[in-house]
């Protein structure tokens, strides 16, 4: 049995999780930690009855009464570094969801998983479907390198560009320099702020948020006289589950830092 405690355990991803560990017969749900719903019962609030474990304050301190193998972190782009520090001098394997990691951030956190011998998960996105997303965009960008993003998203997200889109943005990036191949120049001249977008790698990326959607993304890719869309629509958040799972289970097989949710498939 592998010893799973969450980290932001009440939120809307936090509790999808418990919920999913709750169920994995590989898997003990064993700690909830947040900063909202203290004393509450993580079962109850995660839609699956009283499991007897209350949520609870404090990440260090549960690590050290808990002990648990791996922890599961949805919480929010402000914490998240401190979080990550904090499992990885716990010793503790860990498995992020959370958004808003820089390069440079996650350079500092291989480094460390790296000296205390420890493995670190981060996926920007753990769907299946917005994984393929991103590996069919690779295949296209070196025939079509002319490409725009249009990510949407509930209007409660707290990060802007998704963090989906600016891997989607890197690796596109990435494609068509490996073949040598380049977008159009911008010709726009005058424009408001933010009319075309946030660019990432040179590459627009246009975030909607409003209520009624989840998480969603369109790659569009243009040519002459043609246009090419690779569009995915997560529609509930357990779409995010079997890739969660899957990364709790595989964590401990890769030490160090490991990105992206394709690295295990
Ligand atoms: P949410 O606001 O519903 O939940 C966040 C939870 O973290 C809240 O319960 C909050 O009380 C708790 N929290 C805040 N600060 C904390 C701290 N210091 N310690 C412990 N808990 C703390 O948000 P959400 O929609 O569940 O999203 C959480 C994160 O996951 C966001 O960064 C979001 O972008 C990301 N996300 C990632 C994926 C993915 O596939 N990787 C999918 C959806 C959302």
């Amino acid at each position: 049995m592998i010893r799973v405690l969450v980290n932001g355990a009440d939120g809307r991803m936090g509790s999808q999780v418990v919920k999913a560990v709750y169920e994995d017969k590989d898997l003990e749900f064993v700690g909830g930690v947040s900063v909202t719903n203290i004393g509450k019962d993580a079962g109850e609030l995660a839609g699956v009855g009283a499991l007897g474990i209350a949520i609870r304050e404090g990440l260090g301190q549960a690590l050290d009464d808990i002990k648990p193998d791996v922890v599961v972190d949805f919480t929010t782009p402000k914490v998240i570094f401190e979080n990550a520090k904090t499992c990885i001098e716990h010793g503790v394997n860990m498995v992020v969801g959370t958004t808003g990691l820089t390069a440079e951030q996650r350079g500092e956190l291989a480094a460390l998983a790296e000296q205390r011998k420890t493995s670190i998960f981060i996926a920007p996105n753990f769907s299946i479907g917005a994984v393929l997303m991103m590996k069919l965009s690779e295949e296209v960008a070196p025939y079509l390198p002319d490409v725009e993003i249009i990510e949407l998203h509930h209007n409660n997200k707290l990060d802007a560009p998704s963090g989906t889109a600016i891997m989607t943005a890197n690796k596109i990036d990435a494609a068509r320099k490996a073949a040598n191949a380049q977008q159009a120049p911008d010709k726009t001249h005058e424009s408001l702020d933010g009319a075309r977008g946030a660019k990432v790698d040179d590459i627009p990326i246009h975030s909607v948020r409003l209520p009624g959607y989840v998480a969603h993304q369109q790659v569009l890719f243009g040519g002459y006289g043609e246009l090419l869309t690779i569009r995915h629509d997560s529609i509930d958040r357990k779409s995010f589950m079997p890739g969660v799972i899957l990364a709790v289970k595989k964590v401990s097989s890769r030490p160090g830092l490991t990105f992206g949710l394709e690295n295990y498939l």
